[in-house]
């Protein structure tokens, strides 16, 4: 078997966590296009000539929602501007901040993310991109000039990308004109599905990208832009993923219950086929039918713990949809953090305050929270970015981390509790160590390999950002 083994693109761990869980003495071999080719476990001995991962090998995590700009916001917004700060406040300090972001700025601020991401173990990323025209609300002479600038961030970054250029038309229910500070989103249909035919034929998908759209909410579409999109979008790919922000905030379920007669998910759920493809950001707000409905749907719950919690969000049921089989997936979405150990702990942690339990999120099939919830992600967060990442299988991305052996938190410990560790355990540095994707070592030792460079260039926007602000 060893003649056949290319020792550039194969590598060999003392475990590695396949689709059925840690497995001994596994061997990965990719192509040349950065898939894998073959996964073998249980090798009697390592292969000739391949190199030894340094620790423990895991799949890595898809990062199914992003605005990449408001990682420059992190931190900036977090003091009190009147007694009643909420979502909507921050959203006005986060439409003055996109005011301000030129095309070199995103470019610089989207590349350090990902880089960011890169280290924290994110090797795939849906960008839900809504900032889409000039300061002055004029479409750029290339009207997908800033989705270009971050597409080309991910592939200068090694990240796996999901473009999803988002449809923004209106400011509320019942099609309320866009406000000014709205200028840079707004488009049809037919503009916005020119922004994707754009993007596809300046770079068209390949293993590592793939384009999708996401009308932006129930309040920025109305049925029948959305019906137009949708039926765009399935002339150029009928199983393009399609990602919606869907039930964040309170005060849009009681606006969509005024004027719609319904709750978003239920309106959503009543009149699209919302299947497999679709991935619904902040179902936040679900109550009971909507909890075992979407659950239903084979759609992914999209959740954004970190920031739900930084927004003051609320909670979503995450215990009754995992009961209910629900999938879903994880995302740095504002990127207060970006770490998707956060955001699993979080979602467990949410469940346990509610409730006064522990494990909430245990089933009788996975007692270990961390292993289900992992797992659980891992498949719901690969199938929003419609791409085959999120397992080592053959046909997959090559996208994997290797643990640090080293780290306080693995050193000594059975297997068995590593992924408990991982996840639940803060103390010090990460233990990812390195990352690789579609093959390609893109950190080593928790560097980037452009780490220097990255943060000057994004330095440098961030003083130019807030020297204007
Ligand atoms: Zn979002």
């Amino acid at each position: 078997m060893n003649s056949t083994i290319d020792t550039s693109r194969a590598l060999f761990a003392r475990h590695a966590w396949l689709p059925e869980g840690w497995r001994e003495n596994v061997l990965l071999e990719w192509t040349t296009g950065g898939s894998l080719a073959r996964v073998t476990s249980g090798l009697a001995q390592p292969p000739a000539g391949v190199t030894h991962a340094a620790g423990p090998l895991m799949p890595g995590m898809p990062n199914l929602h992003s605005h990449a700009f408001q990682r420059a916001m992190a931190g900036l917004t977090e003091y009190r501007a009147n007694p009643t700060d909420s979502f909507w406040s921050w959203r006005d300090l986060m439409y003055r901040f996109a005011a301000l972001v030129t095309p070199d700025d995103l470019g610089a601020i989207a590349r350090w993310l990902y880089a960011e991401m890169l280290k924290a173990g994110y090797t795939s990323v849906c960008e839900f991109h809504y900032v889409h025209h000039a300061q002055d609300g004029q479409r750029y002479a290339s009207p997908a000039e800033l989705a270009q600038r971050v597409v080309a961030a991910a592939g200068e970054t090694g990240i796996g990308m999901t473009m999803l250029p988002v449809l923004y038309q209106y400011s509320g229910f019942g099609a309320r004109a866009p406000r000014d500070d709205q200028r840079r989103f707004i488009n049809t249909p037919e503009q916005l599905l020119g922004i994707v035919d754009a993007l596809r034929a300046w770079r068209p998908e390949h293993g590592a990208l793939r384009y999708g759209v996401a009308p932006h909410s129930l309040r920025a579409v109305s049925r029948d832009s959305l019906r137009a999109l949708l039926e765009g979008l399935n002339a150029i790919s009928p199983s393009a993923p399609v990602h919606i922000h869907i039930a964040e905030q309170t005060a849009e379920v009681d606006a969509c219950l005024e004027t719609e007669g319904a709750r978003p998910v239920q309106w959503l759920l009543d009149r699209f086929d919302v299947n497999a493809r679709w991935c619904l950001v902040h179902a936040t707000h679900i109550d009971t039918n909507e909890t075992a409905a979407l659950a239903r749907s084979g759609a992914i719950a999209g959740l954004c713990l970190t920031t739900e919690a930084n927004l003051g969000d609320g909670i979503f049921p995450a215990h009754d949809y995992l009961d209910a089989g629900g999938a879903f997936g994880v995302g740095s979405d504002s990127h207060i953090g970006v770490d998707w150990r956060a955001e699993l702990r979080l979602l467990e942690y949410g469940q346990r305050l509610v409730r006064r339990e522990r494990n909430v999120l245990a089933s009788t099939h996975e007692t270990h929270v961390a292993d289900r919830l992992f797992g659980a992600a891992l498949r719901g967060g690969a199938r929003a970015t419609g791409r085959a990442t999120g397992a080592l299988e053959t046909g997959a991305r090559a996208d994997f981390v290797v643990l640090d052996p080293q780290h306080p938190n693995l050193a000594e410990q059975p297997a068995r509790t590593w992924l408990s560790s991982v996840v639940f355990c803060e103390h010090g540095e990460t233990p990812v160590l390195d990352v690789y994707t579609g093959g390609e070592r893109v950190v080593q030792a928790r560097r980037h390999r452009d780490e220097a460079r990255l943060y000057a260039d994004y330095r440098a926007a961030l003083s130019r950002l807030l020297a204007n602000a």
